[in-house]
């Protein structure tokens, strides 16, 4: 297969396949492969898959709870969020989440996924007391949530430092963290994209803290705006090395940004910014994340929200051996203009991965195995039955026109 591929490439590829580490300086050049280059690359990626993962793939039943879209920070990327006198501001209460937890646990979901805006003067201790409030009701639902910024945040608004911060919210029934607020973890570009968001430093205190307390993460990167290839192999290096370390991290999601209603595209904020990522960079991002991540973070994860469900199917030949989660509710990605919806029930996963030529499986969020389809075999879940799952489980758009959650200053 090698014979076919570029004199330049050839030699970093037969690298990888003889079961070296792929160098940053190496990585670097495979971030403009074209044509059969590219080709090789996927190939090689789903080879190291296949060594690592084996054919199994992928998904978690699971839902979003966005429980505000209040927040105090203007990151240009972000189309979710509202500043806190807009009367598109909504804030849940705790009996809503607990409620909106309670629904998914009747309908098959192992995990809930929390996430959600800084509204100002939020109570410190806010994030401990609604993950004890969900816990107590539904003490076997994985509770997967706040990102490193709304950890941060909960920390200076409590006074508590970052350790102690996350060690309650462990107590208190806290499963994982999402690895989210990363996008690309460089001051410089963070300095563009996001000004004032959580710093590089402060992104890895909380990471590193949290694994050394034994609260697993998972990684992200964002991706398709300012950032150069460069950026993505310093990122995943980064990561790298953070898991050679602590083993704390369960999977790598890139994100491709959704460019058409981010405010950084959209009101022209940032000079330059890119309108996503393209189909092939989409590739080279998945592929590249299996040569540098997969020896280390097994987990490489097609969005199906970013990328829609058949390119992320198409991903699964290309290092990716996971498809995420059913959502059930998605608002950030839609709110930024993602067209894909925000329910994919665990049939169609299943159907998806199959035709795939994979193994399906769903796995809980520490991607231990709950049930493997063998041929022939598919879910029975009642969400494949839902027709309509904004009229079920209502929407983003419906949550900010109705007014039935407003958001008002305390
Ligand atoms: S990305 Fe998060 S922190 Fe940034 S504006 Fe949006 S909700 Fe707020």
């Amino acid at each position: 297969m090698l014979d076919w591929v570029s004199r330049e490439i050839r030699p970093i590829l037969a690298r990888v396949l003889d079961g070296r580490e792929l160098a940053p300086d190496d990585a670097t050049a495979l971030t403009g492969v074209t044509g059969r280059d590219l080709h090789a690359l996927a190939l090689v990626a789903d080879e190291l898959r296949r060594r690592q993962v084996g054919e199994v793939a992928t998904f978690v039943v699971n839902r979003n709870v966005n429980f505000t879209n209040v927040c105090i920070k203007h990151c240009t990327f972000c189309a979710f969020s509202r500043d806190h006198r807009e009367e598109e501001g909504y804030f849940l209460p705790v009996a809503e989440v607990v409620r909106r937890a309670r629904e998914a646990w009747d309908l098959g979901a192992t995990e809930v996924c929390i996430q959600a805006g800084l509204p100002p003067k939020l109570d410190g201790r806010y994030y401990i007391d609604l993950t004890r409030a969900i816990k107590a009701a539904l003490p076997d639902l994985h509770l997967h949530a706040f990102s490193p910024e709304e950890v941060l945040y909960g920390s200076v608004r409590s006074g508590l430092p970052i350790r102690e911060y996350l060690a309650e919210l462990k107590a208190a029934g806290l499963g994982t963290l999402p690895g989210t607020s990363a996008e690309i973890l460089d001051q410089e570009i963070r300095d563009v994209i996001a000004r004032g968001r959580i710093t590089v430093s402060q992104w890895l205190e909380v990471i590193t803290t949290a694994h050394a307390l034994g609260i697993r993460t998972t990684s992200t990167i964002m991706y398709g705006h300012v950032e150069t290839p460069a950026h993505w192999i310093r990122h995943m290096a980064l990561l790298r090395s953070i898991q050679k370390d602590t083993g704390g991290f369960t999977e790598f999601v890139p994100l491709s940004l959704i460019h058409s209603e981010a405010p950084m595209y959209q009101k022209g904020l940032v000079p330059g910014v890119r309108p996503g990522a393209t189909g092939v960079e989409v590739v080279r991002m998945h592929a590249l994340a299996r040569l540098m991540l997969g020896a280390t973070i097994r987990n490489i994860q097609a969005s199906w929200v970013k990328e829609g469900p058949k390119l992320a199917q198409t991903l699964l030949a290309a290092g990716a051996n996971d498809l995420g989660g059913t959502l059930i509710n998605e608002s950030i990605s839609t709110s930024a203009g993602a067209a894909f919806g925000q329910l994919v029930g665990p049939a169609e996963l299943c159907r998806l991965i199959r035709d795939a030529g994979r193994l399906p499986a769903q796995r809980d969020t520490l991607y231990g195995l709950v049930q493997t389809y063998r041929d022939g075999e598919s879910p029975d879940s009642p969400l494949d039955k839902i027709d309509d799952a904004e009229a079920r489980f209502g929407s983003y758009r419906r949550l900010i026109a109705s007014g039935e959650f407003r958001f008002t200053r305390r």
